[in-house]
């Protein structure tokens, strides 16, 4: 699944919740983490032509951040640097197995290569979680998904006053919710917009 849908999925997971700004970003961030374990692509694709490549992309994506030990880890950060320690803890348990289930339905790459999730890793080569009816990365569930996600984020922007813009510009943010509000109405006022 693609890095934007981990990222929505985490942001809608968040506000399920009564969480502090920073407790949003810590676990719609969380959500998002595994795939750093992707970054190998750039040091892959630069030594792609020379006598000593570094095949980092096909060692290590899908396997340093996408196993259980890297859940507990993000937990455990999460717990330290929250304010609603255990409830953000929790949730970031949630969203990084979402994470990983969205990988195991729908990453397949466009070779047809499956992406196994090691579940155990560093401890153990059992339980590579694949999953038979996969698609493929870009095929239309995802697209679905991914719009889908958007107009979630945008009505809980509308509904509770805050979209993911409120990681980088309060400013910003502010500015969305507005102008969603007031074109929809504003729903703490109750206050329905002029339909002319
Ligand atoms: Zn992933």
């Amino acid at each position: 699944m693609n890095p934007a849908s981990h990222f929505l999925i985490s942001w809608t997971v968040a506000n399920t919740a009564e969480l502090p700004r920073r407790d949003r970003a810590l676990v719609t961030l969380a959500g998002v983490a595994p795939d750093l374990d992707g970054l190998g692509i750039v040091a892959e694709v630069l030594t792609e032509h020379t006598t000593t490549p570094l095949i980092w992309y096909s060692k290590y994506h899908h396997v340093l951040g996408h196993n259980l030990a890297m859940g507990v880890i993000l937990a455990a950060a999460t717990y330290l640097l929250s304010i609603k320690r255990r409830l953000s803890a929790l949730l970031v348990l949630l969203v990084f197995h979402l994470h990983l289930l969205g990988d195991i339905v729908g990453s397949k790459g466009p070779d047809g290569y499956q992406w196994p999730i090691p579940y155990l890793f560093p401890f153990s080569a059992d339980w590579n979680l694949t999953w038979q009816g996969q698609w493929e990365l870009n095929a239309w569930p995802n697209i679905l998904l991914t719009l889908l996600l958007c107009a979630i984020t945008l009505y809980l922007a509308w509904q509770r006053g805050c979209s993911p813009l409120e990681m980088i510009s309060l400013k910003a943010d502010a500015a969305l919710v507005g102008a969603l509000r007031k074109r929809f109405g504003d729903p703490s006022s109750g206050k329905r917009p002029q339909l002319s």
